[in-house]
């Protein structure tokens, strides 16, 4: 049978499926780009507040990763390894140990789940419930942790859990920081219900959190919200995992998101920038002592991108030989910070919120996040939107981005902001 690609329309739309989301909002065909800047088939540049949505910290094409990558493809280095021994692995695995691991003091092993970021957290989720025997995880209100079955039970956009088809069970959502509002006193819920053996909640294998919700709206949780958790999870024996896939390499200052709060989590997922050049890669990595897997009990073909392992160890060794980065990145962010505040005072019904290089500005008429967006898309920047009703623009810039990028993409933003909400100053 032919199909037929109908007149006016595209192969986009007359051969992929509905399920395409990105291409909606930023209707054209993208075809090279270069730092923060990707460029369409007409040649109209578009500022990148979106990265990858968080696998670009580093831009697109980043020249040094690049090269590291060309030599490595031309000197016919393994391409597919499996989880078979690498020249490539075993180069990430010491400089991962060397520049990460060791200077934080963080006794992880290391595994390579498969390339996804829902790959790293169902691999989270399994050895949490084989190492405690217990079966449920509890996750929190407004929590993103990737598409497949494990990672959807502990995801909260109704949307999204619908696609399920089955019944998403042993998970249980607790408020998240500040979902009750100021004032509310944290975890007095959660620990009621575990003392409580009338309570109905099974004693958790573990708590899955992100320090910062990307997907959720950027809601950021405080340090010493995130050090009580911790402590609870501990003096109950409870396994904490935190899902750094969005939030870790550096999109909020330091390495992992939950360095600010002193914290040393028992497993911890990273995908989506590890990779470095915008490869598929992930990382689940684990106290040493939780590391009861047996030889090819969690594998999966994908799981040895060796020219991913090459430029997310150039990523590393570039970028985190050194705290240049982190601080620039938490000088960027407050300059951030201090604009988006400004620009909310501005108007009834608007906010910002946010931490490093992830911000996010939110308005209580949520169809006004759209339409920012959408302006924003005419004039050259490409921001998404977040948080269960899509109320929130969020900011993502990849972490290399300049301080005159940064200046030209606000500019945007506040004439967007300016043109939507006009009539609504504050
Ligand atoms: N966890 C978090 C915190 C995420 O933000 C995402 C992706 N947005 C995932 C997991 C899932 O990653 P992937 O889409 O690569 O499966």
């Amino acid at each position: 049978m032919t199909i037929l690609t109908l007149p006016g329309t595209s192969i986009f739309e007359s051969l992929e499926s509905e399920v395409r989301s990105y291409c909606r909002n930023w209707p054209t065909v993208f075809d090279t780009a270069r730092g923060s800047w990707i460029t369409d088939e007409s040649g109209r540049e578009y500022l990148d507040f979106f990265a990858g949505a968080g696998s670009l910290n580093y831009g697109h094409n980043n020249p040094v990763l690049k090269r590291a990558l060309l030599s490595y493809l031309e000197r016919d280095g393994i391409t597919h390894g499996l989880d078979m021994s690498t020249t490539a692995k075993r180069s990430l695995l010491e400089t991962f140990e060397d520049t990460i691991l060791r200077p934080r003091g963080l006794p992880y092993k290391v595994q390579f789940p498969g390339p996804t970021g829902t790959n790293a957290v169902e691999s989270a989720l399994k050895l949490a419930r084989k190492v405690t025997g217990r079966e449920s995880i509890v996750s929190f209100t407004n929590a993103f942790h990737g598409m497949t079955l494990g990672s959807l039970s502990v995801t909260g956009n109704a949307m999204k859990r619908a696609g399920a088809g089955i019944p998403l069970v042993h998970s249980t959502p607790m408020p998240f920081d500040n979902y009750l509002g100021a004032g509310a006193n944290d975890f007095e819920w959660f620990t009621r219900l575990l003392d409580d053996t009338g309570s109905g909640l099974n004693r958790p294998a573990a708590v899955i959190v992100e320090t910062v919700q990307g997907e959720g709206g950027v809601n950021v949780a405080r340090p010493e919200w995130l050090r009580a958790l911790a402590d609870l999870c501990r003096n109950r024996e409870i396994l904490l995992i935190v899902d750094d896939v969005q939030m870790g390499c550096g999109r909020t200052g330091p390495f992992f998101s939950f360095e600010v709060a002193g914290i040393q989590p028992d497993i911890v997922t990273l995908s989506k920038s590890i990779g470095g050049y915008g490869l598929p890669l992930a990382l689940t990595l684990f106290k040493r002592e939780l590391d009861v897997w047996s030889p090819g009990e969690h594998n999966g073909t994908f799981r040895g991108n060796n020219p991913a392992f090459v430029t997310a160890r150039v990523a590393l060794e570039q970028y985190w030989s050194d705290d240049h980065l982190e601080k620039s990145v938490l000088d960027k962010g407050e300059f951030l910070e201090h604009t988006l505040a400004e620009l909310a005072r501005g108007f009834r019904g608007v906010s910002s919120r946010g931490r490093g290089l992830v911000r996010g500005l939110a308005f209580e008429d949520a169809s006004q996040a759209g339409k920012v967006a959408q302006y924003a898309f005419e004039h050259g920047l490409l921001v998404e939107t977040a948080g269960p009703q899509d109320e929130v623009v969020k900011l993502l810039p990849p972490l290399t981005t300049t301080q005159d990028e940064l200046e030209h993409g606000l500019g945007i933003l506040i004439d967007a902001t300016v043109t939507v909400c006009a009539g609504q100053e504050a």
